[in-house]
């Protein structure tokens, strides 16, 4: 493992690539800008560790931001890709194995009857709102501070991930009209829904909520918070969407609604469910997915949507992760990189508060228990600039921003864990030295 980075190469491509992306990245939590570093330009990715085009060598926390929970190019998911796109790589036609997939994830996901593929986690969620509001017939969306849902308009308001990074709570562009039937509310905050029902129940066409919050770091919900929303999404007869992008198999293989018991009206999926190819899907009981087209009115459509080698990487990644083995395992390695890390915060007296759902791991600079984005606002920014360059000097990869997770991935070894265990003290003692 390096242990002194080189950055030439990739802040020369970053200085080409503002010219003509813009700010020289395809997503903004990629541009690394939190950090004040260039961003790192990636070759290839192996296993548990990524590789840069200065030649330096991570272990890989990101992991394509949750998606590769078997690690980089696994010869299995490989394969199938292969023999994919030796037959086509798109026909915008019906395939056998989206049969296949939609039947898996309905089998998989308690709450699903029905499923639909789309390209992203965005799209997803996009449609799983119109579907919410057209089968209630009614305009307002709850959702939650700090959440994010993708970037379409209705919920790019008060938002996680880059959005918070970059200091941007409501985006311009946004209707007016749109963000004034979004209403926004503190996660976890069981008081302010309650509230917010007995002045606005009657019409409020859903509540959206990520089971386990990961986009202002890990935040788990309160015992009988998603209860909660369940009781009182059926009282007012209003929907309760599972924004599962994340966290769908991957803090449990049925789910975060499997482990917390609570099932949605419907349920966003992403990330692990493409194996790393571009994917989403929303799917829900079946007397309402069948109001969308051409089953019924609604309309949701997509060129690309169910793409045959998307779909061959999903369904092979949903297989091999059948074996609950693979979850205990993955527990296991995440449990021990916790408490590494803690005992580091003790050895080196520094404030840290680690928050953890199976394989999604934070760390927060503060003193206070996170429990909500304010709470996750506390986290030293200073404290976490040093301390992030210090880990990607020493050779680990994580979210250069605290409002993003760790993913603990298959492929991360006993030796990846330790190493990272001993890089996260000497990065404290750097912190230290501030
Ligand atoms: N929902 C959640 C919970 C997410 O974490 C993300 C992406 N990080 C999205 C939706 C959007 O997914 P995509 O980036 O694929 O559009």
């Amino acid at each position: 493992m390096n242990t002194k980075r080189v950055d030439f190469y990739s802040k020369a491509l970053f200085e080409q690539a503002k010219s003509v992306i813009p700010g020289g990245v395809n997503s903004p939590v990629r541009a690394f800008s939190l950090v004040d570093s260039p961003p790192v330009f990636i070759t290839k990715g192996q296993g548990s560790h990524i590789f840069d085009v200065d030649g330096n060598e991570y272990i890989d926390y990101i992991c394509s931001w949750g998606p590769l929970i078997l690690g980089h190019a696994h010869p299995a998911v490989e394969k199938e890709i292969q023999k994919a796109v030796s037959d086509g790589s798109s026909f915008g036609l019906s395939t056998e194995i989206e049969v296949k997939m939609a039947k898996l994830i309905c089998e998989i996901v308690p709450s699903i009857e029905m499923v639909r593929m789309v390209n992203s986690g965005t799209e997803a969620v996009m449609s799983a709102l119109r579907l919410a509001r057209g089968y209630t017939k009614r305009q307002k969306i709850v959702k939650f501070q700090g959440g994010y849902h993708g970037h379409a308009d209705a919920l790019l308001i008060k938002a996680g991930s880059g959005v918070a990074t970059l200091g941007l709570p409501d985006s311009p562009g946004i209707p007016n009209n749109v963000a004034s039937d979004t209403i926004t509310l503190p996660y976890n905050g069981m008081e302010s829904i309650r509230h917010t029902f007995e002045q606005f129940g009657e019409r409020i066409a859903a509540v959206i909520v990520e089971p386990v919050a990961g986009n202002m770091g890990v935040v788990p919900p309160n015992p009988g918070f998603l209860q909660g929303l369940r009781e009182i999404t059926e009282q007012y007869r209003s929907l309760l969407i599972f924004d599962e992008v994340m966290t769908g198999f991957r803090v449990d293989y049925h789910g975060a609604q499997s482990l917390y018991g609570v099932n949605p009206d419907i349920t966003c999926l992403g990330k692990i469910i493409g194996g790393g190819l571009p994917v989403g899907a929303y799917g829900g009981k079946r007397e309402i997915m069948e109001q969308i087209a051409p089953a019924g009115p609604i309309y949701q459509a997509g060129t690309l949507s169910g793409n045959p080698l998307a779909m061959s990487a999903g369904y092979k990644t949903l297989q091999l992760l059948e074996k609950i083995e693979i979850y205990d395992e993955l527990e296991r390695k995440a449990a021990r990189l916790e408490e590494g890390f803690r005992q580091n915060a003790e050895l080196t007296s520094v404030p840290l508060k680690i928050n953890r759902v199976g394989s999604m791991l934070s760390t927060f600079f503060t003193e206070q228990e996170v429990v909500d984005y304010e709470t996750a606002k506390s986290s030293d920014m200073q404290v976490f600039k040093k301390y992030y360059m210090s880990m990607l000097n020493l050779g680990i990869l994580t979210a250069p921003t605290p409002y993003e997770v760790m993913f603990i991935s298959a492929a991360h070894s006993e030796e990846d864990i330790e190493d990272t265990i001993k890089a996260h003290y000497q990065a404290l003692s750097n912190v230290k030295n501030i």
